[in-house]
């Protein structure tokens, strides 16, 4: 991954982070259903990498890369996937959480109606629905971040074909 993709996703991260008003500082309190159980997030290829990139500069995950590498691989060639247990989901947290990709940072606050999360989660009154007619004025940074990912894969691809 090179470092214009890497700076470009940092800065959308960044920005992201204006749009999303947590109900509380630890807004799911002790239910982590959505990294645990059965988590409906969606990532893309270009997230993978950027993930990656943060296991290697961090030393606390040494030993544990090469498991977080094999899983990363596995799930690349799944296309655009869903997590059920989230491996990074660890002691009742988030391991990557600097580095976790857009859809955990947006959830549950930002949903698409087949996204939402579970009827019985305590967040679920503070669920903005996203449709097509509203997403880009309620998110204007995702614009960005389609033509950034899209951008990504057909590269990744394109690189792919050339072996
Ligand atoms: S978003 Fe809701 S269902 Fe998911 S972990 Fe938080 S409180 Fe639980
Ligand atoms: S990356 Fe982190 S926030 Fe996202 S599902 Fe996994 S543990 Fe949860």
């Amino acid at each position: 991954m090179n470092n214009w993709y890497y700076r470009e996703l940092t800065e959308i991260y960044k920005k992201s982070i204006k749009y999303i008003h947590k109900v509380s500082v630890n807004p799911c309190g002790q239910c982590f259903r959505c990294c645990s159980v059965e988590a409906k997030l969606g990532i893309y290829l270009l997230e993978y990498d950027y993930i990656e990139r943060f296991l290697q500069d961090h030393s606390i995950f040494t030993g544990r890369v090469k498991f977080f590498k094999d899983y990363i691989n596995k799930k690349k060639k799944d296309g655009k996937f869903l997590y059920h247990v989230c491996p990074f989901y660890k002691n009742h947290s988030c391991s990557i959480y600097q580095a976790r990709p857009l859809s955990c940072r947006l959830y549950p606050y930002f949903s698409t109606k087949e996204d939402i999360c579970f009827e019985d989660c305590n967040l679920i009154s503070a669920v903005q629905l996203l449709t097509v007619e509203n997403i880009c004025n309620k998110l204007p940074f995702l614009e960005r971040y389609y033509f950034l990912v899209n951008l990504y894969n057909s590269y990744f691809f394109n690189k792919f074909r050339l072996f």
